[in-house]
């Protein structure tokens, strides 16, 4: 009788101990799912506005992305690959998606960060006073996220005389491949 029952001991702690494994095992699995967040907010179709707490978007965002748009950080200037690109295209906010600007509204201003003289609409940009560092400027952040952009001066060209300056690395640029293919068969002709 003393060897069935401490035979059914061991019988259940394997099966405990087998559930114990099991579940940590989905954990895990949870885990994998949270990194995958970025896809959840991140869209270039949907205008509903992103609300995440920062240590949401410090889990969705690189550390370069989360340092200039959470942290209000600036890059080195003269280090973006936008700087002096002149592809044809829309530059989309990195951290969520809005589109932003588009190419043909992107001038060569020689500050050393990608500058545009117009957004794509109104709702693409907040504008917000910023005092810091013994300025007086105006910030730009997503219209639809909040991402600190950069700033917006009064020395742009024409036509609107603006100069938005924003750092490259929260901006994501997708090619207008069609339309780059047509200006370049005009070119040839
Ligand atoms: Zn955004």
């Amino acid at each position: 009788m003393k060897t069935i029952l401490s035979l059914t001991f061991v019988l259940l702690v394997t099966i405990f101990t087998g559930c114990y494994s099991q579940s940590t095992k989905k954990e895990n699995k949870m885990d994998s799912t949270n990194n995958n967040e970025k896809s959840k907010v991140y869209s270039r179709t949907d205008t509903s506005k992103v609300v995440m707490s920062e240590d949401e978007w410090k889990k969705v965002l690189s550390p370069e992305v989360y340092y200039i748009a959470r942290q209000k950080g600036t890059e080195r200037p003269f280090t973006s690959k936008y700087e002096t690109s002149n592809e044809v295209g829309t530059y989309y906010c990195a951290a969520c998606g809005n589109p932003l600007f588009k190419s043909d509204t992107k001038f060569e201003s020689g500050c050393g960060w990608p500058s545009f003289y117009e957004p794509i609409s109104k709702s693409s940009i907040i504008y917000t006073p910023d005092n810091s560092h013994g300025m007086t400027r105006t910030e730009v952040q997503c219209g639809r996220c909040k991402a600190h952009l950069g700033h917006v001066f009064e020395d742009g060209p024409p036509p609107t005389g603006l100069r938005y300056c924003i750092n490259g690395v929260v901006l994501d640029f997708e090619k207008a491949k069609e339309a780059e293919k047509g200006y370049n068969e005009k070119k040839q002709q």
